[in-house]
This record gives C-alpha cells, sequence and structure tokens, in this order.
C-alpha cells in the first residue's frame, strides 16, 4: 500500500468543477480524500473522517471559509489538523494575512498548479508529523512528571511511617534520660538524624507542591513574633550543638498577621537552619524583628561563609547550592530558600540576601505584611508543661512498633493510654474505655481512620473527644478528608508529643473551658 494512503485529506470547495480537479490530483498522489462543498459540512467531517490536512476554499456558500478555519484551530479536538487556504484569483496581500491570522498554517492562490499543490502539502505534512511527534513526547513528559509526582508521595509516606515508631522511640529514650554520656550521646546522634530525614522527606515533597503551585495556605490570625519564638526554640538544638549563640530581639508588639503558622514557621526554620549550616562552629546567629508601618521586617543574620556577590542573584534557584562543600551545605538539597522565598511571595512578603563576600557573614531579610495596630506581646510564660494534665488517649495504628513506642513515651508523660490494632477495635475501645483524645492512624486495614472517626463520632460522648488523626500522606487532600470525616486536626507523620498535645489543647481552648477533657482531669486528679 503507498504510504500515503495513511494521509486523509478534507477538500473544500464549493465550486465542483475545480474541487474534483484537486480532489483526482491527491487520489493520484495516493491521499485517501473526503469532499465538502460547504462550511458546516466541513465541520461534520472534520469529526467524521478526522483529516490530517484541509484543503480550504475561502470562498464558501454558508460560512466564510476563514471562520471555518478559526472554528477547525480554535476547537481542542482538531486544531492540530493543518489548514491550507486556498482562495480564487485577485488575492492581495492583505487577503493573505487575513488568512494566516485566521489560523491557516499555509495560503496559496488559484490558479494552483498540481506540483505546486503536491509540494506545499507534503510540506506541511512533514510539519503536522513534527508537531505530533512533539505532542507525543510532551504528553510522555507530562505523565512521567506525574508518574515522579506520585511516586515521591507514595516513598515519603512509605518513608514517614518508619519515622513514626523511630521519633517516638528518640523520644522516650530522651524522656527517661539516662546518666551514661555515651547513651545521652547516641540519642543525640538518633535524634539529630531522625529531624534530619524528615525534613527531607518533607522537603522533598514541597518541591513538587512548589514546581506546581500546589501549596494551599490555611490562614489564620497570629502573632509573628510567637512564631519567630516557636521557630527559634524548633532549631535551638541544631544551634546548640554546634556552639553558636543565638541573639534574640522582639519588638514588644505581637506583629499580628493572616497567615499559615506551619509554613510561616517553616521560612524562619529554613532560614535559621541556612545560618547555622553556613556558620564554623562557635559562631553567631542573630534573629530580630522590627515593624515599618504595616510591614514586619525580620532580619536572620550569621557571621558565617557569606556569599560571594555573584552567587547572592542565584541562591533561590531551585536546586541551587553555591558549594555543597562548604558549610554543612551536603546536608540539603537546594531546596530551603527557594521554599522560603514562596512560601513569603504566598504570604504577601518577599526575602532578600545579602552578604559583604566570603567570609563576611550573610543576612537574609523577609518582609512580611502584618496589621499596622497589634495587642502588645503577651508576656505570660507560653511554655507548655507536658505532663500538666494527665490525660485518657487511645492510640490506633496497625503497626506494632509505633503503638509500643508512641504508648512508652505517652505513659512516661503521666497520661493513660490504650491502643487498638485497628479502626474496628478503636472505635469498640472508645466505647468502653471513654477516652478525652483520641489518636488514628489514617491507613488502617478493615475500617480506616476517617470510617473509624466517624464512627466514634456518634458514640454518646463522642462528640467531646479530641480526634486525632496521623497520616504519612502529606497532601492537601488528606486534611480536607480529615476535615470531612469529623477530626479537629491532622498531623504528618512522623508526630511529636508536643504537637499532639500542643494541637489537644488549642481545640480544648477553642471549644471553651466546659469539654469532658477538663471534666476528665478533674476527676482525676
Ligand atoms: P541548601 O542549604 O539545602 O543547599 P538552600 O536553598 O537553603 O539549600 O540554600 C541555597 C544555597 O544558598 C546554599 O547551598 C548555600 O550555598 C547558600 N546559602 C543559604 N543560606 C546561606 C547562609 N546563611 N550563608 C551562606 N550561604 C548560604
Amino acid at each position: 500500500m503507498n504510504e500515503k494512503q495513511e494521509y486523509t485529506i478534507l477538500n473544500v470547495d464549493d465550486d465542483e468543477g475545480a474541487r474534483y480537479a484537486k480532489s483526482r490530483i491527491l487520489r493520484r498522489a495516493g491521499y485517501r480524500v473526503f469532499d465538502a462543498g460547504t462550511g458546516a459540512d466541513t465541520l461534520k467531517l472534520i469529526k467524521a473522517a478526522a483529516p490530517q490536512l484541509v484543503l480550504l476554499d475561502v470562498m464558501l456558500p454558508d460560512i466564510n471559509g476563514i471562520d471555518v478555519c478559526r472554528a477547525i484551530k480554535t476547537d481542542p479536538a482538531s486544531a492540530h489538523i493543518m489548514v491550507l487556504q486556498i482562495s480564487a484569483t485577485h488575492v492581495t496581500g492583505a487577503d493573505r494575512v487575513h488568512g494566516l491570522e485566521g489560523g491557516a498554517d499555509t495560503y496559496l492562490a488559484e490558479p494552483v498548479d498540481a506540483g505546486e499543490l503536491l509540494a506545499t502539502i507534503k510540506a506541511l505534512l512533514r510539519l503536522y508529523n513534527r508537531e505530533e511527534e512533539n505532542r507525543r513526547l510532551l504528553n510522555q513528559l507530562r505523565d512521567a512528571d506525574r508518574l515522579k509526582d506520585e511516586f515521591l508521595a507514595i516513598l515519603a509516606h512509605e518513608l514517614r511511617n518508619p519515622l513514626h515508631p523511630i521519633r517516638s522511640a528518640v523520644d522516650f529514650m530522651r524522656l527517661k534520660g539516662s546518666s551514661d554520656p555515651e547513651i545521652q550521646s547516641c540519642r543525640d546522634i538518633l535524634d539529630h538524624e531522625v529531624s534530619h530525614l524528615t525534613r527531607l522527606v518533607d522537603d522533598l515533597m514541597d518541591v513538587s507542591r512548589i514546581t506546581h503551585n500546589r501549596i494551599e495556605l490555611r490562614k489564620e490570625r497570629l502573632s509573628l513574633v510567637e512564631v519567630l519564638k516557636s521557630a527559634a526554640a524548633s532549631v535551638r538544638p541544631i544551634i546548640e550543638s554546634h556552639g553558636h549563640q543565638l541573639h534574640l530581639s522582639f519588638p514588644d508588639k505581637r506583629m499580628d498577621m493572616e497567615a499559615d503558622e506551619v509554613r510561616l514557621t517553616q521560612i524562619f526554620i529554613n532560614l535559621l537552619t541556612n545560618a547555622s549550616k553556613y556558620t564554623p562552629d562557635g559562631g553567631q546567629v542573630w534573629l530580630s524583628a522590627r515593624q515599618e508601618n504595616d510591614n514586619a521586617v525580620v532580619t536572620i543574620k550569621d557571621s558565617g561563609v557569606g556569599i560571594s556577590a555573584e552567587n547572592l542573584p542565584l541562591l533561590f534557584d531551585l536546586f541551587y547550592q553555591v558549594d555543597p562543600s562548604v558549610g554543612r551545605g551536603a546536608d540539603g538539597l537546594g531546596i530551603g530558600l527557594t521554599l522560603a522565598q514562596r512560601l513569603a511571595e504566598l504570604h504577601g512578603g518577599t526575602i532578600r540576601g545579602f552578604s559583604g563576600g566570603p567570609g563576611k557573614g550573610s543576612e537574609f531579610v523577609v518582609r512580611l505584611p502584618i496589621y499596622e495596630n497589634s495587642a502588645d506581646a503577651d508576656s505570660s510564660d507560653n511554655d507548655k508543661d507536658m505532663a500538666a494534665t494527665s490525660r485518657r488517649i487511645l492510640v490506633a495504628d496497625d503497626s506494632p512498633l509505633t503503638i509500643k513506642a508512641v504508648s512508652m513515651v505517652w505513659r512516661s508523660l503521666g497520661h493513660q493510654v490504650e491502643s487498638a490494632p485497628d479502626g474496628l477495635s478503636a472505635v469498640e475501645l472508645a466505647a468502653s474505655y471513654h477516652p478525652d483524645v483520641v489518636v488514628l492512624d489514617v491507613g488502617m486495614p478493615g475500617l480506616n481512620g476517617y470510617e473509624a472517626c466517624q464512627r466514634i463520632r456518634t458514640q454518646p460522648g463522642g462528640q467531646d473527644v479530641v480526634l486525632i488523626a496521623v497520616t504519612g500522606w502529606g497532601h492537601d487532600e488528606a486534611r480536607r478528608n480529615a476535615d470531612a470525616a469529623g477530626f479537629d486536626g491532622l498531623l504528618v507523620k512522623p508526630v511529636r508529643p508536643e504537637a499532639i498535645l500542643q494541637m489537644v489543647d488549642d481545640i480544648v481552648k477553642r471549644r471553651g473551658s466546659e469539654t469532658s477533657i477538663e471534666r476528665h482531669s478533674a476527676a482525676d486528679n
């Protein structure tokens, strides 16, 4: 079979004689040809015959050929079809321009000789093939990108599951304490490395979110100064382990803003971690904030390795690292600053980097919009005493190691714990144990965490229980599902007991003081 048979051409002309002549040339050249005499028939045949090319006369009795062309090119289902517009004699340059602007791929004027027509069609079909190949490659790339995202999400989930019991075991060792300095230093190594692994997993997930603009903020009114304090507290162990001095300077205002607490904290943790990473042991790190009209200006400064002028503009590029062998650069992926900048922008702010040059330290300045008049800082000590209120906790997880490690931590903190290996047992146990707090793993066999939550909510007293979902899936969909199922909150593995207790406290505060939790605690004490 002639290979041209593979191509279908739709020949559109209202003049029967001219149409016949052109179709004959095309058929002789081996093309499969369909004929149409009106615009309406053309649009019908485009769907039915799926041609690769349309030979389109400008003058048609019903719809103007240029409008037919525009209809073909604007419909995503037919936009890839080549259109060769043919006009009657007396064409001006303006006619050609008009035709090409209507979307035609090329334009010929009658009389067209057979050789010119066939050569033009051949050229257009070559172009068609190239574009088809590009489209195929683009689709392949999109599929690969989607698969990569899915793979990353699964990988993160699989890594977070084992990190969860390891984190709890390390927390337990920390709570128990040990007088043996070697055991202490082993525990510190474990603690440090689990935190590092957790950060790497989170960063990996955030890369695909930032590249696809899929970071969703959960904004609420909060105090920027409190967020800065909490970020400073989170990085303090790393800072201290390198003998750095952390200098804090905050105004005595709360500096209120509309922000996502987790994401805002992440900005400052990233910048403070970098300050420590790129500062030799024993150096200085400063974190300060001040108000400029309705902006907060937060400065993170270090006495570290500094940055050369040519590298400064590149720091915020994804995966950019000046020299991974400098400082503890090999610990990172070159994601932190990109992410911090994106998060600042999502909050209506900016981040800029400054340095006097290599060896002269670095300074990162974050500007964020705040409410001009916010209340004075709360001077009361907000530190939570984790064992202050004894809670009745029910933990459900299908991993026996997680149950074991998490239960040990809760008990050593002075709470009562019961555990369930699956959703159904959790529901049954909740009915008899009357817990204050239920922490449910989302992915459990049989009855999953969402279903278990819904059932617990319908039990007597189920509305008063604080229900927290724990999952290895960090995407926003998990949050939406948890909200819909009736959870009070969701935490991503590995979860620290502080995070759960903080969440429980916030929820209890939100609900008001008259909750079953307060009643239980009073009865227990
Ligand atoms: P990572 O630290 O994981 O490499 P980042 O995106 O956080 O990635 O930072 C990008 C690069 O910017 C780092 O590799 C480092 O070269 C440089 N950098 C960031 N912060 C500092 C700093 N405080 N001092 C010197 N260099 C820094």
